[in-house]
């Protein structure tokens, strides 16, 4: 790097300016006491993990482990990968905690994924989700509660533009029949699929679904249907998930295509689409992985969860919002006199014990300097310390936003009279 030039961040990974994260918290709030409102509790994993864990859970064949993980030697030669997902990290975490074995959990968790992607609107290197897993429970009734716990933290953000799209993989025997019939149907159009579909139909023909390139999608049109595979029991469980998303009010639509881009799905699987974000439609996606604790070295234990993007999530809420005002102080401490800001310390403390959210003058500056800053604060009013105030135990008030006269006051009475001005103004 040349002198002068300056470090910029990693392509495909964000800052989050203070212009942003108010509105990131509140979104943040509100998926914690949605989740904690259905029994679910926080679960923090590192955000490194051995590489074998996604090898042996997401799959070796998927398009993450293919192309998008970041993967390191340590100083000791140990492969590890900075996750791009938490549902290995959570099932990881509850085996080797005992958390899974005769009982159940409720968990949920939120933090940055990392994945090599070309970097785009709503698709990033560095980016976050939220994610709810259900483990220990075989469903439909889990599977309806994580799906109708989605729905609420739509409406609670005030999103009402996106759509539930449902579908079941059925058992292993079941996609085995229908894997053999989707496999024979897309040789005979070989030449017609994309690059990485060719490689993939004799060992996971299912990935090919979850193409997103434009001839693979228009072959797979005339392609076999994995309900028709489906026996009787699998049609009734999906049919009773139907029936307690309908009792939820909850609309969805079946789509026979949904797969995931994960090897470890089985059974139920759904997304959360919208029209309102381009490309990137799924804002959620989630289902049923019955056989993932067992791959990774735990009791059998059945599961489900999902994970939400949090860019695509927040993008979502700035089109159904007006920007939110950025937080402002209610007081700013103006320090003129000499040793003001012995007295300024002092009065700010009282203050924030007061509950009141104060700025205090920094790096002095004349009183006509200071006012100023103070009105460009957006703070409610002014408490000025001068040499007058100083000399007689007072403290003067000068509210920024209203037109009541500035007032002096005793020192002691800083924090009732400031309270006063505060519920006035606030009429
Ligand atoms: P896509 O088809 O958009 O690549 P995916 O199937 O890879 O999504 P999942 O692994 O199911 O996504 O992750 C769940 C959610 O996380 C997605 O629905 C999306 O909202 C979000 N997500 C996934 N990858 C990214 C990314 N690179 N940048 C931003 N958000 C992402
Ligand atoms: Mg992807």
């Amino acid at each position: 790097m040349a002198f002068g030039d300056n470090v910029r961040a990693v392509r495909g990974m964000n800052d989050l300016l203070p212009s942003q994260t108010a509105r990131w918290q509140r979104v943040e709030t509100v998926l914690r006491e949605v989740a904690g409102r259905y029994g679910y509790q926080e679960i923090r994993t590192p955000v490194i993990e051995r590489s074998d864990l996604f090898y042996r859970s997401i799959g070796e064949q998927t398009d993450i482990v293919e192309k998008e993980m970041y993967t390191f030697t340590d100083n000791n030669g140990d492969s590890l990968t900075l996750r791009p997902e938490a549902t290995a990290s959570c099932v990881r975490a509850g085996n080797e905690h005992g958390l899974l074995h005769n009982q159940t959990q409720r968990f949920w968790y939120t933090g940055p994924m990392f994945r090599h992607e070309r970097p785009q609107k709503g698709r990033y290197r560095q980016f976050h989700q939220f994610g709810v897993e259900a483990l220990g429970w075989p469903g439909p009734d889990i599977d309806a509660e994580i799906i109708i716990l989605g729905e609420r933290l739509w409406r609670t953000l005030g999103i009402s533009s996106v759509n539930l799209e449902i579908n079941t993989l059925g058992s292993a025997s079941a996609r085995a029949g229908f894997r053999d019939a989707l496999r024979d149907y897309l040789a005979a159009h070989v030449d017609a699929l994309d690059g990485d579909s060719q490689r993939r139909l004799q060992r996971n023909p299912l990935r090919i679904l979850d193409s997103k390139d434009e001839g693979t999608q228009a072959v797979l049109v005339g392609a076999p249907d994995l309900m028709s595979f489906l026996n009787d029991t699998e049609l009734a469980e999906f049919s009773r998930l139907q029936g307690l998303l309908t009792a939820a009010k909850i609309n969805f639509k079946v789509n026979s295509r949904l797969v995931r881009g994960l090897d470890y799905y089985t059974g139920v699987v759904f997304e959360w689409v919208t029209d309102q974000l381009g490309a990137q439609s799924a804002v959620c996606a989630g289902g049923r992985y019955d056989t993932l604790v067992e791959q990774l070295g735990g009791t059998p234990t059945p599961a489900a969860g999902f994970a939400c993007g949090l860019e695509r999530l927040i993008d979502l809420v700035a089109l159904s919002e007006v920007d939110l005002p950025s937080a402002r102080a209610e007081v700013f401490l103006v320090l003129v006199a000499a040793g003001a800001e012995e007295f300024g310390v002092s009065y700010g403390e009282q203050l924030r014990d007061a509950g009141l959210d104060v700025l205090s003058n920094c790096g002095q500056g004349s009183l006509k300097k200071q006012m100023r800053r103070a009105d460009a604060s957006g703070a409610e009013v002014a408490v000025i310390v001068g040499d007058d105030e100083r000399s007689q135990g007072t403290v003067s008030i000068k509210p920024l936003r209203s037109q009541g006269p500035q007032l002096s006051v005793p020192a002691h009475a800083l924090v009732e009279e400031v309270q006063k001005i505060l519920a006035n103004d606030s009429h």
